[in-house]
Formats: C-alpha cells, sequence, structure tokens
C-alpha cells in the first residue's frame, strides 16, 4: 500500500498565526517545512482512503468518486472541518467511518449532506475495498480511534493520533500486530511531566517501541534501513517541537523519521517481502 502523508502538523499548524520563532520563521521563508493539519491518504490499486479530514481544500483534492471512504479519528476540528465544506457537495455518498461520539463536531451529524457516518466498534475489523482496518482506542480528551491498516498483500500499517500514551489493550494488540510502518502522535518536544492529551518525543517513542519499532541496539540507518523490524513517523507536530529540533538536532533510533507533509511511502507487507517489484 502507498501511505501519503498529507499533513503533519498539530491543530495550529506550522508556520503558527502570529508566531516569529526560528521554526516559524523558516516554513514561511520555504514551504517544505509548512505543516497543515495532520491527514494521511492509503492507497492501493483499488481503494483509496482519506485518514482524517481537517484539511480544508478536500473539495479540491478529490473529485467525486475518488474515495473510497474517509477514515476518521476523533472530532476535534482539525480532524474533521474539511467534512463541512465537503458535505454540501453532489453525487454519490462517501461513507465516513468514526469512532462512536454523540456529539460529533458542530451539526455534522444533522446535516450530513452527502456524507454517510457510520460508528465503529473498538477491536472491530471492517472491510473497505482490499483493506482490513481494525480501530484501537487511543488516549485523548473524547473518543479517539487508532486505526491497523492492511492490505491483501499483507502490509500493516498503524496510525496512532491524537494519543498520549497508548492503552494497554491497544499496546498488546501493536505489540502481537508487528506493523511495517507506524505513524505516532508526537505533537511535543520532550516534557518531564506527561502532556495531557498529545504524546512529547519521549513518549511517541515508547509508543513506536511498543510495536517493534525504533527499538534500541536495531539495525543502523534511516527509514529505510530499519525497514526489517518497520518504520514509524513522528506526526501532528507543533512548532516548538520543530523548534526545539531545530536546536537540538538529535539522533533518531533506527527506522524513525520526523515525517513531512507530501511525504509518500511504499509499504510492503511479508507476503511480498523480497518480491520483485
Ligand atoms: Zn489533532
Ligand atoms: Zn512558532
Ligand atoms: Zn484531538
Amino acid at each position: 500500500m502507498r501511505v501519503s502523508f498529507l499533513g503533519t502538523g498539530d491543530a495550529g499548524g506550522v508556520p503558527l498565526y502570529g508566531c516569529d520563532c526560528v521554526a516559524c520563521l523558516r516554513a514561511r521563508a520555504d514551504a517544505t517545512y509548512r505543516r497543515r493539519n495532520c491527514s494521511a491518504l492509503i492507497e492501493t490499486r483499488t481503494t483509496r482512503i482519506l485518514l482524517d479530514a481537517g484539511l480544508t481544500d478536500l473539495t479540491d483534492r478529490f473529485p467525486p468518486g475518488s474515495l473510497s471512504a474517509i477514515l476518521v479519528t476523533h472530532f476535534h476540528p482539525d480532524h474533521v472541518q474539511g467534512l463541512l465544506h465537503l458535505r454540501w457537495g453532489r453525487g454519490a455518498p462517501i461513507p465516513v467511518f468514526a469512532p462512536p461520539d454523540s456529539e460529533g463536531c458542530a451539526d455534522l451529524y444533522k446535516n450530513h449532506g452527502l456524507l454517510q457516518f457510520q460508528a465503529l466498534a473498538k477491536f472491530e475489523a471492517v472491510t473497505v475495498g482490499d483493506l482490513c482496518i481494525t480501530p484501537l482506542p487511543l488516549i485523548h480528551s473524547r473518543p479517539t480511534f487508532g486505526y491497523a491498516i492492511e492490505d491483501p498483500l499483507g502490509a500493516r500499517f498503524a496510525y496512532l493520533t491524537d494519543t498520549s500514551g497508548l492503552p494497554p489493550r491497544t499496546e498488546s494488540f501493536l505489540q502481537a500486530w508487528q506493523p511495517d510502518g507506524m505513524a505516532i502522535d508526537c505533537s511535543h518536544p520532550p516534557r518531564e511531566q506527561a502532556p495531557r492529551n498529545h504524546n512529547d518525543f519521549g513518549r511517541a517513542l515508547d509508543c513506536l517501541n511498543t510495536a517493534g519499532i525504533g527499538a534500541k541496539g536495531g539495525a543502523k540507518g534511516g527509514a529505510k534501513g530499519g525497514a526489517e523490524s518497520g518504520a514509524g513517523w513522528l506526526t501532528h507536530l507543533g512548532h516548538d517541537f520543530d523548534q526545539w529540533e531545530m536546536g537540538n538536532p538529535v539522533k533518531l533510533p533506527a527506522g524513525v523519521c520526523i515525517a513531512r507533509d507530501g511525504e509518500t511511502v511504499d509499504l510492503r507487507g511479508r507476503l511480498n517481502k523480497g518480491a520483485a517489484q
């Protein structure tokens, strides 16, 4: 499957409105450092799923019929605000899978337009096209699911944001599942006290370790070098994380990298590892 990081920022994004820190100045000078609202696109030959809908230009990016479904992690505006515009369109209904949340966001449930909301249940897998998707509960300020996504060739990708650490059952699932790739919330630079709703850098690495990614003593190299034990991407990054990272260039564990808007990766599963492609 192909994974494209459409946005890798926290709710305020980078550059943050009105901020003149070094990270925000850099992002204003060079658009490759911008971070839009966190979202990703998952593609196989037959299926195309948008993970979160916080980008406000969805109607330009995705013409009618171009998405099999939208998967929503939770109903905070930075993850669903793009739906407020998309819903008024014409064409076939778009399935929108989400955690059970009685409120949703604004009047999305009441005036859903094109959108067909369907609540998922934790750990109960659903099939969308040729992808198998398992919702994994996370720890956040409202009901939130991460998603474990597997393609027909066995490639496994976990998308886990927003969260502060992981609940024990989600940890056990990931330990057994051993994803080939995993994107994890890393909103903050290292903090002594655990942030309430998001990971800091250290806790993001702990979550990856749980899934067998970036463990100490692993193979050298970047995401590709550590591919045997899976690759990890830090995402949902805030300007204070970028500012910290610019001042403290860290050597990331093998296989772990800081995601960038527009980055695309092809994940290969166990069933076709080593096969010519
Ligand atoms: Zn968020
Ligand atoms: Zn800033
Ligand atoms: Zn959130």
